[in-house]
Parts: structure tokens; sequence; C-alpha cells
């Protein structure tokens, strides 16, 4: 690219959008010189620069702009093809409903606002919609709670979790979600497929306790929940998309692209959920495959992020050496199961998912991501939520002391931690 491609000026007309795949580490900067024009929802000001690096992004305008892009993304061109008018339907049809919810009476089950959520295969926009839907829904003045399932990602904090947050502004575009007291629950893996009755059981506690948390603010109740989910929708994934329908009692479900999936839906909740609404939407033409390898970097870099916070944001991670005796570690589940179908007739497996094994100190823990619960005695472990994440680098079994390095300095906020297979490979 030469220097004066480096530097280019764009003019999209009404419902236009300039997609742009920025690398990692090559910042772009992308200014909004007139007209209006929004990034996922989140309106750019006229005349300031976002500087975006390590992501695909659109710049989309409803009535048309001038934007300038310094920088090399890897990709940019202008599409005028996009589902975006279908998108902001769905949201008014949203709004709507918050607004009835509103006006119900205090403490009815009417009080309780749209639980959307959206379902598809990977890289099909999932999440790319939900950031869309919070962020209209902020600008309309609601405060909806997005709730992220997707533990291949993880949106709101490290991956491995399911989570969620109230949204009280609009998504930064540089930082992404910014959750000062996230709800979240450690599931510890990068897929649900590693141990599917756990995945369920901290579905259910975080439903539980955002019901909980709804009953003291109405106006919380009425925005509703958007959740986003993981890509995995056949067999047990596709179970396990059902179970998150049901225990979040979704009364919306956006489906993304596939048709079958939407016709299997429409045909298994008609008997369970038959109030739930099923609306098959368009994928974006701008939302695009990443491969295994660029999933892996962009689950290490959120780590990366957690720890060290964003240019704009840095933060100075400590690390403490701390007596094992002082910590306990615990695993949920038995590590690899035998499917009962292989037992011999009459036996059960003995692994029980949900079984919780303390772990001695051991070198195995080594640059593993382990998460502080917020439970005080062990019985507490498996309801409880956690406070925040370590992530072990050293670990001295003869002398009894593990190192870890957490985002602040100062004594952790609890002693039981917890393990599951995500690791980092950040210093
Ligand atoms: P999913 O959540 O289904 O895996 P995402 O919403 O993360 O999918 O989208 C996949 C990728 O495509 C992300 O990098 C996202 O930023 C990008 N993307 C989505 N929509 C657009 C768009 N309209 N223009 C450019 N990039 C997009």
């Amino acid at each position: 690219m030469t220097a004066q491609e480096a530097n280019a000026s764009f003019t999209l007309t009404a419902r236009q959008e300039l997609r742009l795949e920025c690398p990692n580490g090559k910042p772009v900067t992308i200014r909004l010189e007139e007209g209006t024009a929004e990034v996922f929802g989140t309106e750019l000001g006229r005349g300031r620069s976002v500087c975006v690096t390590g992501q695909k992004v659109a710049v989309f305008t409803w009535d048309g702009c001038r934007v300038s892009v310094q920088g090399e993304p890897s990709v940019r061109y202008v599409a005028d093809d996009t589902p975006m008018t279908s998108y902001l339907n769905v949201h008014q049809t949203l709004n709507q409903r918050r607004e009835e919810a509103a006006k119900a009476a205090p403490g009815s089950a009417a009080c309780r606002g749209p639980a959307v959520v959206v379902v598809g295969p990977t890289d099909s926009g999932k999440s790319t919609l939900c950031r869309l839907l919070g962020n209209w829904a902020v600008r309309s003045g609601w405060q909806p709670t997005f709730v992220d399932l997707d533990v291949g990602q993880g949106t709101i904090t490290v991956p491995g979790c399911l989570s969620a947050v109230p949204l009280e502004v609009p998504v930064d575009i540089e930082e992404g979600f910014i959750a000062d007291l996230p709800i979240v629950f450690y599931f510890g893996h990068s897929s649900p497929m590693e141990n599917p009755t756990l995945f369920k059981a901290l579905a259910d506690k975080l439903s539980a306790l955002l019901q909980r948390r709804a009953v003291t603010d109405p106006r919380v109740a009425a925005s509703g929940l958007i959740i986003n989910t993981f890509g995995w929708v056949d067999g047990l994934g596709y179970e396990l998309q059902k179970h998150v329908i049901q225990t979040f009692q979704c009364d919306v479900v956006l489906v993304m692209e596939q048709d079958r999936l939407y016709a299997q839906l429409q045909q298994d909740l008609k008997a369970s959920c038959p109030r739930t609404t099923i609306l098959k939407l368009a994928k974006s033409g701008g939302a695009v495959k990443r491969e295994g390898d660029e999933r892996r970097s962009a689950r290490e870099q959120r780590v990366r992020e957690y720890f060290y916070g964003t240019p704009r944001t840095p933060l100075q991670p400590a690390t403490q050496t701390i007596r094992a005796a002082d910590l306990a570690v615990y695993r949920i589940g038995s590590g690899p199961r035998a499917p009962n179908t292989a037992l011999p007739l009459g036996a059960v497996s003995l692994a029980d998912p949900l079984r919780l094994q303390n772990l001695p100190p051991s070198l195995e823990q080594l640059q593993c991501l382990l998460a502080v619960s917020h439970a005080s005695t062990p019985d507490q472990i498996l309801n409880a939520n956690v406070a925040g994440f370590v992530l072990v680098k050293d670990v001295d079994t003869a002398r009894g002391l593990v190192t870890v390095t957490a985002p602040a300095a100062g004594p952790l906020p609890g002693r039981y931690l917890l393990v599951g297979s995500l690791r980092s490979s950040i210093d």
C-alpha cells in the first residue's frame, strides 16, 4: 500500500457501510468528518478520531457521511447491502415490549422486558448483533442486561465464563464492553462440550441471580436481557441451546442465517415455549470466518487485556507468591468422562461432572487461568460466582509456594480458586 493509500477518505450514502479489517498491532484511525455514522451501534463523534486494532469493524451510516481512515487495514471496502434495516426493526419491536413492561403493575410477571437470545453458527455475527441491539437500547434510554454465554470468546471478561453486565453506556469502540461489576461464573473451558452438565448448571445459576436482581430494579427488569450464545448448534450443542432458551425464559429467539436451526427450533419450542417468537435474520456479508488459530489468538488477547488493560487504559498487573496452604484449588468435574453406553450393562460412570476435586499444587497448573471464587466454604463453590482471575506463574511444590499474577496488587479476594482447561502463555 502506498503512503497515499494509507490515508483515505470515503463518502458513504445512506445505509452504506465501510468495512475494515484492522490487524493486531497495526492501528487504524477512523474519523467522522461529516454527517452521522456508527460502529456496531455506537455513534462516532464528529471530528473525533478512534483507533482500532485487532478488530473487524463496519462504519455504518443511516443518512450519509464522510469518514477518513488512516493506517493500513488489511481489507477495506464499501458495502451497499447490509441487514441493518431488519436488525433495526427487531430493535423497535423490543423497545415496544420494554415500554409495555415499564407500564405493567409493579411486581407482576409483565414487568419483565424481552429476553432475547441470538443463536447460530460460529462467525454468523451473533456477538455483533447483540452489540447492536444493546447499543441501540442504551441510546433509547434503556439498561438491558447483556449476557454472554459464548465461552469460546468472552466479550465481558476472559473466555471460559458465563457472565452478565447491565449496559448503561454504549460499548466503547476502542475498548469494547466496559464492565465495572460483571456477574461472572467460571466454566473454565473454551467449549461447552467439555462439561455440558456444568454449563447447564451455571446457566441456571446465572439466570436465577439475574431474576433476583431484576426484582430490585424495575428499569433494569423492563429493559430485558440480550443473550449471546456459542456457535455449537448440532446434537448436544442444540440441546444446550434449548436449555438456555428455557432457563432464561427467552421470549424472542433470533436465528442467524440457518434455515435448519430455525425450522428445528420452531418445531421443538412449539410445545415447551408456545409464547416464544422465533425470527430468522440474514447474516451480514461483513461477518467473516475466523480460523482456529485466529480464535485462539483472540482468546489470548482477551486474557492479556484482562491483566494488562488496553493501550488507552493500561493496568499494572502484580505478581505475588502465596503459601499453597493459604489457597485451595478446585476443579469441577473429574476430567474426561466415559459415556454410560461404553460401560458394562447396569454400571454407571463414577465420573460426576459436578464433582468438586481439591487439587494439590503441581506443575500441571503452570500458566493456568484460575478464577477466585466468592465462596467462603468449599460447599459454596458450585453456587458462587467469581471475583476475578489469576494466572499461575510458578509452583514450588517442595516449599509449598505458588506464584500468581493478578491484575492489581493486594491480597486475593478469596482463598478458593477454580481451575479448568484454560491456559495462557502471556508473561
Ligand atoms: P459470532 O459471534 O457469530 O461468532 P461475530 O459477531 O463475532 O460472530 O462476527 C464475526 C466477525 O465478523 C467479527 O470479527 C466481527 O467483528 C466481524 N463482523 C461482523 N459484522 C461485520 C460487518 N458488518 N462488517 C465488518 N465486520 C463484521
